[in-house]
């Protein structure tokens, strides 16, 4: 069948560059524990110490900041609630516009909701699939003016208050020249650095580029505590003021319950924290396991016609969370067979996420003209890319 042979093509190479596995099912993403994980879960279990206090939390946010190269981290329940708290801490307020790019998870847009602000969709670049920063300028050079100092979107009358860009898959996006917009607009700029955690941009951790940023350590990510997310930053108030608010905003009395503000339970257990610092010190391990197999992914696709391995872009290091092809413009219909035939095969493929415009919640979003991310979400595959699999 002439219209499966590139479908066949792929699957055999996948089959052939993972461990010798038969016929058996090959995940996208799994956890590896590799380290002392049992022994400091089991820790938390003998000690009792398995909830809201113990020492691993804060062990483990010394332990994240140091690694990300900032000042500070606070450990949250997921990811997701980790970016909410930023766009509050940047200063998101109800009825706000927050840029964020429209080929992203659920997540983000999700967030950028709860803080009751509205998403207003960026479009890809495609080296990166990162924010497209100079088709986002002419964008906003379009569609905004400034008044007292900040931005806001004459169709909307919306102020635009914060942008989030997304580092797909791990590979970074252009951070220096969205910084630029940002400040040249006076957006305040929130990474999401869900999928990042062990990514570099120009020699510097992925994280620490915004005022305040998020990151996630859900199952399928680089490393995970179970359930987690975290924010960082280099300002020690925004810090603070991230774990009152993560904590239920209580003042700190040896017996009264005062609460300043509504704050909310996203603190991370000492539990999942214990997981978390055993995750760490597997971490550069874990990230050289995935970058032999990319390397080796991109030595065996570079013979196949029509498909593109992606790879790091310049002047970074990505993490190879998750691998991906490219197919060609006007390879669109390989997409569908190629999902079917690797699937069908025990591979775990998976198409990029429906761009956010598209999904019913979003449809009357903002946004400028997303070409570039519609054609990548009919063009994008990821393939397995779990750290033990070579
Ligand atoms: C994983 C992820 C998040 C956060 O996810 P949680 O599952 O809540 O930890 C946010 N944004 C992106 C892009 C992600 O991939």
């Amino acid at each position: 069948m002439h219209n499966n042979e590139i479908a066949l093509q792929i699957a055999g190479v996948i089959r052939g560059v993972v461990r010798p596995s038969g016929d058996a099912f090959v995940p996208l993403h799994e956890p590896t524990f590799r380290g002392r994980e049992k022994d400091y879960v089991t820790e938390c279990i003998e000690t009792g110490w398995v909830s809201t206090a113990g020492q691993f939390v804060e062990r483990f946010e010394l332990e994240l900041a140091a690694y990300c190269g900032v000042r500070r981290a606070v450990a949250v329940c997921n990811g997701t609630a980790a970016l909410h708290t930023c766009f509050i801490i940047a200063g998101v307020q109800p009825g706000d516009e927050v840029i964020i790019p429209a080929l992203t998870f659920v997540a983000t847009a999700n967030a950028v909701s709860y803080a009751g602000a509205i998403p207003h969709f960026a479009d890809s670049e495609e080296t990166t699939l990162g924010i497209d920063p100079v088709k986002l300028t002419e964008h906003l050079e379009k569609i905004t003016e400034m008044r007292d100092g900040a931005c806001y979107n004459r169709e909307t009358g919306n102020r635009i208050a914060a942008i989030s860009p997304m580092h797909t898959f791990g590979h970074p996006s252009m951070l220096d020249e969205l910084l630029m917009v940002a400040n040249r607009f006076n957006i305040a700029l929130v990474e999401d650095a869900a999928e990042a955690l062990g990514s570099d941009y120009k020699g510097r951790h992925c994280g620490g580029f915004g005022k305040i940023n998020a990151v996630s350590f859900n199952g399928n990510k680089v490393i995970t505590t179970g359930g987690g997310g975290a924010l960082l930053t280099n300002d020690d108030a925004l810090a603070d003021r991230a774990k009152h608010i993560t904590t239920t905003a209580k003042l700190p009395h040896r017996w009264y319950y005062d609460h300043d503000v509504v704050g909310y339970n996203y603190r991370m257990p000492n539990l999942n924290a214990a997981l978390g610092v055993a995750q760490l010190e597997q971490l550069p391990g874990l990230l050289e396991g995935k970058r032999a197999l990319a390397m080796r992914y991109a030595q065996i696709f570079a013979d196949i016609p029509n498909v593109n391995f992606i790879t790091e872009p310049e002047h970074c290091k990505s993490n190879y969370w998750l691998n991906a092809l490219l197919l060609d413009r006007g390879s669109e219909k390989e997409l569908e067979p190629i999902l079917k035939v690797t699937n069908d095969a025990g591979l775990m493929t998976r198409p990029a996420w429906r761009p956010m415009h598209q999904l019913p919640m979003f449809t009357d979003a903002p946004r400028m003209n997303l070409s570039v991310a519609e054609s990548l979400a009919q063009r994008l595959i990821n393939i397995p890319s779990s750290a033990g699999l070579l």
